[in-house]
Formats: structure tokens, C-alpha cells, sequence
């Protein structure tokens, strides 16, 4: 590799890793005609300690932008070292690497060089050209570019196997005071035409096994935290309303690092809220599989989220009226809201109860952090001694039988995946 591909490598890997939305689990994209790569079993799971992925080669194609978004280092008001790879250079790049086996897929960005159809027309080429002239099969998240038109996104979704486009501010005033040169409408339009594309793919598939793919894993976004103000209960309510209305496979928290010394940012020092970043990916998981909805989790009244204690645990020491429940008659539904129990022990333990009541004991094999949720239940054999325990009084007996894992997490990220 040439000095100058290794400092550029050096200065848009650099810029990428503010960008946590490269997960790339969701794609079934298989290996075919002797290519090279596959997004199957082993390759689109590995993610650092803090939930970040790093199986891809994550790059921008640039860190030249025209606009100047406060919260971005690419900014075009920083001062720091530029670069660009060629359309050639990342698809050699992303070759090299992976027949090395360093990486298993591309996830890759950019900065905005002359305007949004130029800048994505020379991604989707990349895209293009791994596909149909190195017969790529590895995984492919593409990054859309904010207002680019409909037939590159079009382009893009058949040969990426994500796309996303980043809402980076959650509220439109936020992105006003830090972002005045962008529209919300210009990320809102893509998004909008991808959940099309991938409803119709979806129908056609049904008909046509042979209909073509169009970015099979779906389309994310990325949602700057701490950055501009925001509540948690802004963050949540926006992330339900993009989970609902566009279909989204994920929505990423990024806890802004602080970059600038402008005054509408946290000054430089400020502490990356890592554990609010956390709390927030909890909630999204409380979202996705537990059958929560946002405004369950936070309202006008609790608008931030708990930073000692999960958001599972904090919405159920705010509803005691609904406990304990019966471990061996309650709904799934509601077995789900015990803290201590997982999506996998309430599933064991309806199954497990065809066969006889379930008492502690076999609560604890199948899997039931007993700790917390003997305050939330009754079953065989058990009934809490003083059952009108207040919620507070829970919560601490709770926290000191689990200070590890709770009073950690407010100072440092928790593993996520
Ligand atoms: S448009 Fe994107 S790359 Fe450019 S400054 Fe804004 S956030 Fe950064």
C-alpha cells in the first residue's frame, strides 16, 4: 500500500468512527457463482466492548464537506487535514482487506464534495463495482447522502445491503441552532422512498422469487446524544416515530464527543454520556422486543431516563400497582415486564408451566435474575413477606445486591450486543 492510501486510510477512518450505525446484522445475503464473501454466520456479529462494530472497513470517501454542522469534525470550517480516495482506491482497498481476512464487509460515508448527487453517484459506484466486477458478496452499508435523488438511492439499494441516512440532531430546532444549512426535509424524503422500495421489494418477493435485492438489511439512522439539549423523552418519542413511520431496522445513539470550542456545543472536556448513551439503547431493546412503547418509558413527568437503574426496572418501580404477578397464570406480555426476566426466560417459563407450577428454584434455572424480580412476582411457594415494600426501598435493596453491574453503568458503557 502507497504512503499516500495509508495517510488517507489514516485520516477518513479517523473521521468515520463518529459513526456507530455500521451494524450489520439483518442481511441474508448468500455467497454465489464461486464469488467472494457472504454475510452469513460469523461475520456481521463482532462489535467492540461499547457496541461498535469493527468487522467492516469503515471509511469516508471524503472528509471535504460544503456544509458546516457544528457537531462534525468534517466540518468545512475545521481546520484539519483533508483527503479523498478515488472510486478505484476503495474498491481495492476493500479487496485487499478482505482477502486478507481483515475485514468482512464495507461500511462506508462521506463528507459532501460539490452537492449530494455527486458525491452519492461515486458511492453507489463503488458499490457497483465491488459487486459486478469482483463479484463481492460481503456485507455493504452504504451512507446516503442527505437530498440525493431517488434513482441513486434506487441504485444504491441494489447493490447495498443497508442503507442509512443519518438524522444526526433529534428535534428540528436542534438541528436549526446546529446544522441552519441543512433541511430536515432532505433526510426525510430518502427515508421515505427507501421504506417504499423495501415494502414493494417485500410484496414483489412474495410473487417473484426471483425479484431483485434491494438492500436486504433495511435502513437505519444515527441520532447524536447530548449534543444540542435534547430530553430523553425527545430522543425516544423521535426514535419510536422513525422505528413506526419508516420502517427503520435500527436507530443508533451516538454520545456526542465534544470536538469544538463553539458555544452552542458542550465546551471540550465535557464527559461523552456514555451511560445515557446505554440507557438509551436499553429503551430501543425495550422497544423492539418487550412490546414497550415510548411513552410508557418516558413522559412529561419522567422526561430523562434513570441513570442508576435500567428503563425495564424504573418503569416497573413506577407501576407497582401492577405487581407482583403470578410467575405461573400471568400473559407472556406481562412476564416480559418483570425486571431479572429476558424475552428468552418468559418464553421458558410459559413453556416450562405446561408441565407444573414453577416455584424460585426452577425460576433460577431457566434463567430468572431472582435478585430483582422476587420483588415483582409470586409463584409456587413464594409470596414477598411484606409485599407493600415501597419503590424505593426495592430499588435500593436492589441496587445493593447488583452494585456491580447498576452502579457501574453510570460511568461507563455496558456491553450491548
Ligand atoms: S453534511 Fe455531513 S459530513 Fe458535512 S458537515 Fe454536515 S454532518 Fe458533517
Amino acid at each position: 500500500m502507497s504512503e499516500r492510501i495509508k495517510e488517507k486510510l489514516e485520516i477518513l477512518a479517523d473521521a468515520a468512527k463518529y459513526d456507530v450505525s455500521c451494524s450489520s446484522s439483518g442481511s441474508t445475503r448468500k455467497n454465489k457463482e464461486k464469488g467472494l464473501g457472504n454475510t452469513g454466520a460469523g461475520i456481521c456479529h463482532t462489535y467492540t466492548e461499547d457496541g461498535r462494530c469493527v468487522s467492516l472497513l469503515k471509511i469516508l470517501l471524503t472528509n471535504h464537506c460544503i456544509f458546516d454542522c457544528a457537531y462534525c469534525v468534517s466540518r468545512r470550517s475545521n481546520d484539519i487535514k483533508r483527503a479523498a480516495f478515488t472510486v478505484q482506491e476503495v474498491v481495492d482497498l476493500t479487496m485487499n482487506f478482505y482477502r486478507r481476512n481483515y475485514i468482512e464487509g464495507l461500511f462506508l460515508s462521506s463528507g459532501i464534495f460539490k452537492d449530494a448527487d455527486y458525491t452519492m453517484e461515486r458511492l453507489v459506484l463503488i458499490a457497483k463495482k465491488l459487486r459486478q466486477e469482483h463479484n463481492f458478496n460481503g456485507y455493504i452499508h452504504l451512507k446516503t447522502i442527505p437530498a440525493a435523488s431517488p434513482e441513486l438511492i434506487h441504485e444504491a439499494g441494489m447493490y447495498a445491503d443497508r442503507l442509512s441516512i443519518n438524522l444526526e440532531i433529534p428535534t428540528d430546532a436542534g438541528l436549526k441552532l446546529l446544522a441552519p444549512e441543512k433541511k430536515r426535509e432532505d433526510m426525510i424524503k430518502p427515508m421515505v422512498y427507501l421504506k417504499d422500495q423495501l415494502v414493494k421489494t417485500s410484496e414483489e418477493k412474495k410473487l417473484f422469487r426471483s425479484t431483485p435485492h434491494f438492500a436486504p438489511a433495511g435502513q437505519s439512522t444515527q441520532l447524536i446524544i447530548g449534543a444540542s439539549g435534547e430530553s430523553d423523552k425527545q430522543i425516544i418519542t423521535a426514535a419510536q416515530y422513525f422505528y413506526k413511520k419508516f420502517q427503520m431496522k435500527r436507530v443508533y445513539y451516538s454520545g456526542y464527543v465534544p470536538i469544538s470550542y463553539d458555544s452552542r456545543l458542550p465546551s471540550i472536556g465535557t464527559d461523552v454520556p456514555t451511560a445515557r448513551e446505554n440507557r438509551l439503547y436499553q429503551t430501543d431493546w425495550l422497544m423492539r422486543f418487550y412490546g414497550f412503547q415510548a411513552e410508557e418509558i418516558v413522559s412529561d413527568q419522567h422526561p430523562l431516563l434513570d441513570l442508576d437503574i435500567d428503563p425495564k426496572l424504573s418503569w416497573a418501580l413506577r407501576h407497582m400497582d401492577r405487581f407482583p404477578i403470578d410467575i405461573n397464570k400471568a400473559d407472556y406480555q406481562f412476564i416480559l415486564r418483570v425486571p431479572g426476566i429476558g424475552v428468552s426466560s418468559a418464553k421458558k417459563i410459559v413453556a416450562a408451566r405446561k408441565f407444573g407450577p414453577l416455584n424460585l428454584d426452577s425460576l433460577q434455572k431457566i434463567g430468572v435474575a431472582i435478585n430483582r424480580a422476587k420483588y415483582f412476582i409470586v409463584c409456587k411457594g413464594f409470596m414477598q413477606i411484606y409485599a407493600d415494600k415501597r419503590a424505593d426501598i426495592i430499588k435500593s435493596y436492589i441496587l445493593s445486591s447488583s452494585k456491580s453491574k447498576y452502579l457501574g453503568a453510570v460511568n461507563q458503557q455496558l456491553q450491548l450486543f
